[in-house]
């Protein structure tokens, strides 16, 4: 049976990402940022990946710390004997003007949604090249690709992670290992429910098909990326944003 670990899986895109793969019939690690309210969100995801008929087990890990990845890739290497997918879904925002931020502001958001794909992609790959297959699917944002006004930390970190996509896409592709992106717009979740109805509207505007994605529509195209029927597309990111920019 194959495995999935998915980072940032207690809720949003991240649970949706870890059920649509149980379906598909992946073994599933739930990544879980470690805290009371988040053991038992993550213990109710790997509840119902578990319904599906797969083995679903939660990790507490804090992903933007390196030693903790490694001991968590370790722990789920062990429990279930092989990596062969890895979602790198975790993320945070936090959003105000270039000229307001802090320092703070801008280092905790490229070390929760950056440096974690650093800290995930080193010591899984290890794993996949043993193995001499894998898969991972990184989660960019359209505001790496066009950026936002209000965003300049969370854009940087979801540009970098487009161009990492690409550099691990050419470093372990002889070793059949696929990395690829894909690149949400505005889909509905915690994250996108706090705007408010203005704000809505003048996103709308801007959208083709003129509504918020939903995170199933997500966790589709990361299932594709994730099986053998992509097994020729590699170092892309694909954007799933209704189409917000043409
Ligand atoms: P969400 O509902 O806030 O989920 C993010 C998940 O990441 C939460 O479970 C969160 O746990 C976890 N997390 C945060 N920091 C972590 C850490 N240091 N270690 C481990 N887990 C951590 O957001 P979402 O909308 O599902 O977003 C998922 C991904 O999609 C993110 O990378 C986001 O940037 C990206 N994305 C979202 C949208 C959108 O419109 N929603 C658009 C483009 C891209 P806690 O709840 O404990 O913080």
């Amino acid at each position: 049976m194959a495995t999935a670990l998915i980072t940032g899986a207690s809720q949003g895109i991240g649970e949706c990402i870890a059920k649509r793969l149980a379906k598909d019939g992946f073994d599933i690690a739930v990544n879980y940022y470690p805290s009371e309210a988040n053991i038992e969100k993550a213990g109710k995801v790997a509840e119902a990946c578990r319904s599906f008929g797969v083995k679903a087990e939660i990790f507490g890990a804090d992903v933007s710390d390196f030693g903790q990845c490694a001991e968590m890739v370790k722990a789920v290497k062990e429990k279930f004997g092989t990596i062969d997918a890895l979602v790198n879904n975790a993320g945070i925002t936090k959003d105000t003007l270039l000229t307001l931020m802090t320092e703070e502001q801008y280092d905790q958001v490229i070390a929760v949604n950056q440096k974690s794909v650093f800290n995930m992609m080193k010591p899984v790959i290890k794993i996949m090249m043993k193995q001499k297959h894998g898969s991972i699917v990184n989660m960019a944002s359209v505001a790496g690709l066009y950026g936002n006004a209000g965003q300049i930390n969370y854009a940087a970190s979801k540009a970098a992670i487009i161009g990492m996509t690409k550099s691990a896409a050419k470093e372990v592709g002889a070793r059949n290992i696929r990395v690829n992106a894909v690149a949400p717009g505005l889909i509905k979740t915690p994250m996108t429910d706090v705007l408010t109805d203005e704000q809505k509207k003048n996103i709308f505007d801007r959208i083709a098909l003129k509504r918020f994605g939903e995170v199933e529509e997500i966790a589709t195209v990361v299932s594709f990326l994730l099986s053998d029927n992509a097994s020729y597309i590699t170092g892309q990111t694909i954007e799933i944003s209704g189409g917000l920019e043409m």
